[in-house]
């Protein structure tokens, strides 16, 4: 199928890839030159294990091409996918300003056959309407002549332009998205036109049957059919479900270290009943990334405006906040002054195998370090000190962990790189003025650990 992905992050990027690589023709449209420039060059300008690889066979192809021009994307594609930012506002609400000019955009393009527009973009509950109308705005202001007071339905109509809006939420995880596209848990798609799922379920059927699965014997992916807002919902309860499972057993880690309990074996004897599962039961400093602040504030924040207080939202999201405290007062009662200490980050990315800092812990523990006196100093497998983006500041990177412990008063396990199991523990224990080691995210063995010669210190254990 001829497909437009508009947006090339994460998601769109990934999106575009994977269904080039099971055979549609994809157009990806960046209004970011320098970034379409790399991806004619056959670089992926992110960090996802595989993807570059299967960017660059999809595009010798020539089922894979990169644009600028939205108006040629939009002329090739059934089926246009939204996938650009939707950050949180300062106030919690999302910012759904790009999807705007990119529903805009499509509006002012849109020509012949029948289209479907999805929103793979997390959006507000009850954006499918909301983007509908905006692609017909668009419509309407470039078809002004002899028009007057027609809306942009009519307007649509009389010039034979067809469209519809499906939902289809995304539920990768950055890390591992390659392996999410081609192995999905389901298929959200969320519309009230029957040819429009169609579409979408054509679209996906290798996917859905499995033929690019790493396991091509399981059953058939569930597709989950619904109207436009439960599939909207749905990306953002299973967020919020997420989010409030880590902050749940951060509570109980927190209660663990007063009573001398070990949350590690706990989260196991809890994990291990099949109603609650292991997965998203790891202690540490709490969750961070483009996705779950940002969803689970959006969702307090309909919720508000639909007069109802989310008391149990607001709550995970206090506990998150004070878990990233939690580091800082491990390091001051092992330390005591911090002010002309030097503290080491292990891992600066919100999770493992990206490279993505957007509302990483890291920064909070950064800016509270600074803010008390330290020196701050980091290693991490992908962010150097020349790639750093975000506005990261008062943090030196090192180019390996040998050189981060060096002269370091304690080193904080930030994300857990599998590499980090390997390191020449007892090397940079000796390299250290005080062989501190606060992990963040239970990772290490204590036992280990103490032989190497650390003072080792995790959360709830
Ligand atoms: P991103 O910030 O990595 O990428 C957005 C891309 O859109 C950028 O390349 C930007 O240049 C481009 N863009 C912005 N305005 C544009 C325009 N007018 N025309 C063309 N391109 C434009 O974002 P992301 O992390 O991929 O997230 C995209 C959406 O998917 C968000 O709503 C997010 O919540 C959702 N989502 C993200 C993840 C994730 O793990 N990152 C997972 C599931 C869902």
């Amino acid at each position: 199928m001829r497909v437009c992905v508009i947006g090339t992050g994460y998601v769109g990027l990934v999106t575009g890839t994977c269904l080039a690589h099971i055979g549609h023709h994809v157009i990806c449209v960046d209004n970011n030159e320098a970034k379409v420039q790399l991806m004619k060059a056959g670089q992926s300008p992110i960090f996802e294990p595989g993807l570059s690889e299967i960017m660059q066979s999809a595009t010798a192809s020539g089922n894979l091409e990169f644009t600028s021009d939205l108006a040629a994307g939009v002329a090739h594609g059934d089926i246009l996918f939204i996938a650009v930012g939707t950050p949180a506002l300062a106030n919690g609400e999302s910012d759904t300003r790009y999807v705007e000019a990119v529903a805009k955009g499509i509006g002012a393009h849109l020509e012949g056959d029948y289209k479907v527009i999805v929103n793979k973009s997390t959006v507000p509950i009850g954006s499918g309407d909301w983007v509908r109308r905006i692609v017909l705005d668009g419509i309407k202001e470039r078809e002004t002549v002899g028009n007057g007071g027609a809306s942009g339905e009519e307007v649509a109509k009389k010039i034979g332009v067809k469209f519809d809006v499906v939902s289809n939420p995304e539920f990768l995880r950055e890390g591992s998205a390659v392996y999410d596209t081609f192995n999905p848990d389901r298929i959200v798609l969320g519309g009230n036109n029957s040819k429009a799922i169609a579409m979408m379920q054509e679209l996906y059927t290798p996917i859905i049957e499995r033929k690019y699965a790493e396991d091509q014997s399981l059953p058939a992916v569930p597709v989950v059919v619904t109207d436009l807002s439960s599939a909207e919902m749905i990306k953002y309860a299973a967020n919020a479900f997420l989010a409030t499972k880590i902050s749940f057993i951060n509570e109980v880690a927190n209660i663990c270290d007063r009573m001398g309990a070990d949350v590690v074996q706990v989260a196991r004897g809890m994990g291990l009943d099949s109603r609650i599962g292991q997965k998203f039961l790891n202690a540490g400093i709490g969750w961070g990334g483009s996705c779950f602040p940002k969803d689970v504030s959006a969702l307090v924040h309909t919720a508000d405006d639909y007069g109802y207080d989310a008391h149990l939202l607001k709550a995970a999201v206090e506990v998150n906040q004070r878990q990233r405290q939690i580091v800082i007062e491990k390091l001051q009662h092992e330390l005591k002054i911090l002010k002309g200490k030097t503290v080491g980050l292990l891992g600066l990315t919100f999770k493992p195998d990206t490279d993505d800092m957007r509302d990483a812990p890291a920064l909070n523990i950064i800016e509270q370090l600074n803010r008390l006196g330290a020196k701050v100093k980091a290693y991490d497998p992908v962010v150097s000190q020349t790639g750093l983006r975000h506005g990261l500041s008062g943090v030196f990177v090192e180019t390996d962990a040998e050189r981060l412990a060096d002269g370091c008063d304690a080193l904080v396990v930030i994300t857990e790189w599998q590499q980090f199991r390997h390191l020449d523990y007892p090397k940079m224990a000796k390299l250290m003025n005080n062989a501190v080691m606060i992990d963040g995210r239970n990772f290490l063995d204590p036992k280990q650990m103490q032989a190497a010669g650390f003072r080792y210190t995790g959360i709830g254990r």
